[in-house]
This record gives structure tokens, sequence and C-alpha cells, in this order.
């Protein structure tokens, strides 16, 4: 049977290692935490994930939360009145067609990585380099390397015609509470855009203590949410989260009163430029690696794609390793395969950096006029699911019109 290493043991990796083995395959997963690292460490996401890759959880046999996390049942939409402190200019929400769900990467990655090992997977804890890959590529078919952010990605040469950013674009924090007050009606992604300092979402999860909420900050740089540098203790960080809530988004602040956080590794600050890279390495003996995930597509939190993408790519990566049955694992053949994810893959990517500059007017409007339109509301939320479902109409004027203007019909009320 043919053996397959797969560097990094994350939502990209994992996922495609239980494919490959329930169809005979020999896996080796090399990754550089143990399990009880994991779990003892910071978080690192709030893979917030929609339901089409949780589809690809459950084929995988792999989602054994869903029960017991609490559902993301809707997004909702709000941004603060200019000049009417504590009002809000835009404020709509709509239900999502199925809940999207967040399980803490603490919780997951260590359940998978011993699973994978009672599947019969072979699970190597090292921290993996060229010499480290070639030597899985002398005793593997296919080497991939899922390693997420890490250092090791970066020996994948920038897709500089796919990437528009060499620099990060927002401060990123987390700050993972319990004793948030839920929103009425349904669960959902609050997310609050704010002209200019950035952006605030919070939304339901599952951590290590059980259900919680996640905030997500996403400052501008420079601005009044690039505030973390300084911020040094767990504590110094809540008070930090709590402070802007109070000072930009008084109906979010007032939520969070009450808030504890859900342990002292419950926080992460940092940031990173979205980035696409070449997606085959060449080794020194010529050999050839295959990126996978974060590894080759790095998008901004902003739209909370990560986990989806990875997820994603782990299944197409999945489908074109069992449709090749027993030929070579060609520099074509991986770029064909990449290919096949990006023709998804692109639009994510669009839609999430048209998010991090200030958004133009037709967006502005359609934002605005899904506060009036709840079937134009619904499309928007729905398109987390799918964000290819968002063009052209997202980055073209007249066509966002013609969007707003279906949505005016009485018989687009039903859609
Ligand atoms: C602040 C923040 C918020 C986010 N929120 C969301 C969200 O709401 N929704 C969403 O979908 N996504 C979100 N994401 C993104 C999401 O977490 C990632 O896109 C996703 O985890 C990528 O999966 P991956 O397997 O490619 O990488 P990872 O999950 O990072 O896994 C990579 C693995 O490789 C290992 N590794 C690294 N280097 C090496 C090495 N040299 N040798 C061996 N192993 C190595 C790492 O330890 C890790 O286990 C967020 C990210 C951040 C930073």
């Amino acid at each position: 049977m043919r053996r397959v290493a797969i560097v990094g043991g994350g939502q990209a990796g994992l996922p495609l290692a239980f494919g490959l083995l329930d169809k005979g395959y020999e896996v080796t997963v090399v990754t550089n935490r143990t399990p009880d690292q994991i779990r003892a460490g910071k978080v690192m996401s709030s893979q917030c994930m929609f339901d089409p890759a949780l589809q690809v959880e459950r084929d995988l046999d792999i989602d054994h939360w869903g029960a017991e996390c609490p559902p993301v049942e809707g997004i909702g939409f709000a941004v603060p009145h200019p000049e009417q402190a504590g009002a809000r200019l835009i404020d709509w929400s709509a239900r999502l067609d199925a809940p999207a769900q967040s399980v803490d990467q603490r919780l997951k990655m260590p359940v998978w990585l011993e699973n994978l090992e009672k599947r019969g997977g072979k699970v190597l804890i090292q921290d993996a380099g060229i010499a480290e890959l070639e030597a899985l590529s002398d005793t593997h078919d296919l080497v991939i390397l899922a390693a997420g952010k890490g250092e090791v990605v970066r020996l994948f040469e920038r897709d500089a015609a796919r990437s528009p950013f060499d620099k990060p674009q927002r401060a990123l924090a987390l700050t993972y509470v319990h004793g948030l007050k839920p929103t009425p009606d349904y669960s959902r992604v609050s997310f609050n855009l704010i002209p200019g300092v950035g952006e605030y979402f919070v939304f339901p999860s599952l951590t290590l203590s059980g259900p919680c909420d996640i905030m997500v900050f996403e400052g501008v740089p420079g601005g009044p949410l690039d505030c973390w540098r300084d911020v040094k203790t767990p504590a110094d960080h809540l008070a930090t989260s709590k402070r802007f809530l109070q000072q930009f988004l008084p109906w979010e602040a007032e939520r969070a009163q009450g808030v504890e956080l859900t342990d002292a590794n419950g926080i992460l600050a940092g940031a990173f430029a979205p980035t696409v890279r070449k997606p085959v390495l060449t080794l020194p003996s010529g050999r050839l690696v295959f990126g996978l995930g974060d590894a080759v597509a790095t998008n901004d939190p902003i739209t909370g794609q990560g986990s989806n993408n990875a997820t994603k790519a782990a299944r197409v990566y999945l489908d074109a390793i069992l449709a090749h049955g027993d030929q070579p694992y060609t520099r074509a053949w991986m770029e064909q395969t990449f290919e096949r994810f990006w023709d998804y893959a692109q639009w994510v990517v669009q839609w999430t950096n048209s998010l991090l500059t200030p958004p133009p007017p037709h967006i502005l409007k359609l934002l605005g006029t899904a506060a009036a339109m709840p079937t134009l509301a619904h499309t928007i939320a729905n398109g987390f699911n799918h964000p290819p479902s968002y063009f052209p109409w997202w980055a073209d004027a007249d066509e966002a019109d013609q969007l707003i203007a279906r949505h005016q019909a009485p018989e687009a009320v039903a859609a």
C-alpha cells in the first residue's frame, strides 16, 4: 500500500490522515507538539467552522463534539453610529441554514492525534526541517507539509500575484471567556465593524472547561485596537478587552460585564500577513513536498475561514490522492490538485482580503440595505458557508445593485 507522510498535526493534516487511513494507506504524521503539550498550551484560533466544513469531519467520522459544542445559529452585523454615542448605524442578524460550531483546537487536536494512532496511523513528535523532510521522502511515496504558520512553511515560495499584502493588516487578539450574556432569539457570530479602528466579533465555542464564548479583536495597525504589545498578564488582557468594548461598543460591553477568562491560556495576541504560496517545494535531493492548508494559503481571521479552508483543502487532496491510484505524484499532479482547491479558495481569499481595506460604497450599501431586507441579510449570512456565492456582486457595484433589486421583488421574500 502507498505510504504518505503528513508534517503538521492540525486542522488540515489530520482530516487528510484519517481519510487516507480509512482507505488503507500507510500514514505517518510528524508534528511538533504532543497531545499533552497542546492541551496545556495557549489557544491557537477561534476556529469557527461552518456546516460544509463540519460535514467533511462528519463524513470522516472525526466529529466527536457535535452534540456537546454549542451551536452558532446565525450571523449578526453592526456598525456604531459615528455621531450618536451608543447607537448603531447598521444592525441586523440572520440565521444560518445549518449551525456552525467552534471546538477549541486544544480539545480537538490531542484527541485526533491519539485516535489516529488507535486507528493504525504512526505519529512522530518532531520539529521537521529540510533534513526531516528529506528523510520522510526516502521512505514515503508522498510528503505533505501542513505545518500551518510554522517557520518551515517559508520554504514554499510566496506567490506574489496571489498575495496583495506583504504585511499584517490587523493586530489580532483572542479572549476566551465564561459568563457572556447570550444574544436574543438565537446564538450567532456578532460581528461589529468600527470604520478605521477594526472589528470585534464574538460567538459561542467549546473549550477545555466546557461551553464558552470567544472574543476576537482585529485592530487596524496603528489604531486604538492595535494595543496588545504592552499587555503582559492574562488579567491585563481581559481588562483591555473589556475596556475596548466599553469605549467603542457599549452594547457588547453590556453583554460582557460579568465575563471571566476560561483559563490563563485562553488568550492570544499576534499578527501575520495573509499569504498564498506556491504549493510545491523542491528539496535539495530533487524530491518534492506538497503544501496543504495554512502552509500555502493563510487568510486573515476576519472572515473566519482558515479552518474551513484547511478542512475543504484536505477533502480536495484526499479525493485527488484516491483518484490517482498507483501513479507517481508528480509536480504536475500536485499543481493540478492545488489549482482544483484554488478554484474554490481564490474567492475566499478575495472576499477576506476585501474586508481588510476600507469598504467601497457598494459594500456599505449592501450591508446597510440588509437591515431592511431579511432575504438579503440571509444571503449575506449564509455566504460564510460557501464564499464563492458572494461573487460577482461582492466585487461589482452594478451586480450589487441588481442583487438588491432582486431582493426587493416580492417573490424574493421566499428565496
Ligand atoms: C486569531 C485567529 C483566529 C482564527 N479564527 C478562525 C475562525 O474563526 N474560523 C476559521 O475557520 N479559522 C480561524 N483561524 C484560522 C485557523 O485556525 C487556521 O487556518 C487553521 O488552523 C489552519 O489549519 P492548518 O492545519 O493548516 O494549520 P494548523 O492548525 O496551524 O496546524 C499546523 C500544525 O503543524 C505543526 N507544526 C508547525 N511547524 C511544524 C514543524 N516544523 N514540524 C512539525 N510540525 C509542525 C503545528 O504545531 C500544528 O500542529 C484563526 C486563526 C487565528 C490566528
